[in-house]
């Protein structure tokens, strides 16, 4: 690739990795947020409102921002500040939290760090946090694992994490910013204050997966994998070298490991016959449909010339994994299922489970992904040219 060309691409795609690795986050995205209240959490912020700034003392108290129109009314503990088109708290230190809060619709407050700016975007509150890649990592990690990993566990998942965030950045370029806070991207509730995970992103730190060719890959992780993970093109089309099935052993007594669901027969015999023209008229066809069998995991359930995917199964009944057996039981099916997402890649449990054990991050990686190397983001073409400049 010509220098100019790299050059545009560079700063089309990845316009917040060119200021000091940062990502530019939407936040509450999937929400349809028309109030908010917004307080510096911790350290000094400057206040800028349609750009200008604001008496410095105005920072520390608890704003109210409203949607009026295509405007956004600013109060301050009941006062109105006036109507603007954008709010923004702009951090004085490395060590600023703020809080935000949607008021409505009601949820949770969240805590952030980084520089905050709201706008309206088609009469909702657009809400952007602008914040280092390392703390962003350490938001995801806590939001993703939920909390409950161990040290070396947060290693994995830390890289996993700032591989995934890297990879996806493009994503909603279109948009204005880089990644959203909802499953689409990586989940981001909140900072992390759990100490354990701050420190598993530092010992990482610009650590990430890629491929033979250096590129990053695809680090798709799931909870649980009942036992045997599956290989990429099985679940989502794209054949990819290092999400290969393989068997685990690790994740078998985990939380996610099996599951039950009792479904009545005649749902569960004529949802076949809708969605898949199953021949439901015949008592063979019935009986087979009703005894499923998955020793290991396999891709098809057949009968006669139809043959459905149990991945299409899991979707139609919202089952927690495709990898299940059926057993009929009087007027229902009894559904026994293994794991707990889409089986691809990294099994969360057996990842953890594995870390308990003693197995070092390098093992636990390269044991879910065949083939990858662990690399800084430094060694990364595009750092590489970024550097030389
Ligand atoms: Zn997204
Ligand atoms: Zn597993």
């Amino acid at each position: 690739m010509t220098r100019p060309a790299f050059w545009i691409i560079i700063t089309l795609f990845f316009p917040a990795l060119l200021a000091a690795h940062e990502v530019d986050v939407k936040l509450l995205s999937t929400m349809k947020v028309q109030v908010v209240s917004v307080s510096a959490s911790r350290g000094n912020y400057m206040l800028l409102l349609d750009g200008k700034r604001q008496h410095d003392s105005l920072a520390a108290k608890v704003f109210q921002l409203l949607v009026i129109n295509d405007s956004l009314e600013v109060r301050i503990q009941g006062d109105t500040l006036g109507r603007f088109h954008s709010f923004m708290l702009k951090p004085l230190a490395d060590t600023c939290i703020f809080k935000i809060k949607p008021v409505k619709p009601l949820s949770g407050t969240r805590m952030y760090d980084g520089q905050l700016t709201i706008t309206v975007r088609e009469t909702y509150l657009h809400c952007r946090n602008e914040v280092e890649l390392e703390s962003y990592v350490c938001g995801v990690v806590e939001s993703e694992s939920g909390g409950q990993g161990g040290a070396e566990f947060y290693k994995v998942q830390a890289i996993l994490c700032r591989t995934y965030a890297l990879a996806q950045l493009g994503r909603h370029i279109t948009e204005g910013f880089d990644v959203c806070d909802g499953v689409h991207c990586q989940v981001y509730r909140s900072r992390t204050s759990h100490p354990e995970i701050t420190a598993a992103a530092e010992n990482t730190a610009g650590l990430v997966l890629v491929d033979k060719g250096l590129t990053l890959i695809t680090a798709a992780f799931h909870s649980n994998c009942g036992g045997q993970t599956c290989n990429s093109e099985d679940v989502w089309g794209g054949s990819l070298p290092y999400l290969r099935g393989r068997s685990d052993s690790f994740c078998q007594n985990m939380p996610h490991a099996r599951w039950e669901r009792r479904i009545a027969k005649d749902d569960w015999l004529n949802g076949l016959a809708q969605r898949y023209k199953y021949p439901i008229e015949d008592s063979a066809a019935c009986k087979a449909a009703c005894n499923m069998r998955q020793n290991t995991r396999a891709n098809y359930f057949s009968y006669g010339g139809v043959r459905i995917a149990y991945k299409n199964l899991r979707t139609d009944w919202q089952l927690k994994s495709a990898y299940f057996t059926v057993t009929e039981a009087g007027d229902s099916v009894v559904i026994r299922g293994r794991g707990y997402g889409h089986g691809v890649g990294m099994c969360q449990e057996g990842a953890i489970h594995m870390a308990r054990k003693g197995f070092e991050y390098r093992y636990i990686l390269t044991y879910y992904y065949k083939g990858v190397d662990i690399v800084h983001i430094s060694r990364l073409a595009f750092f590489k040219e970024e550097e030389q400049e």
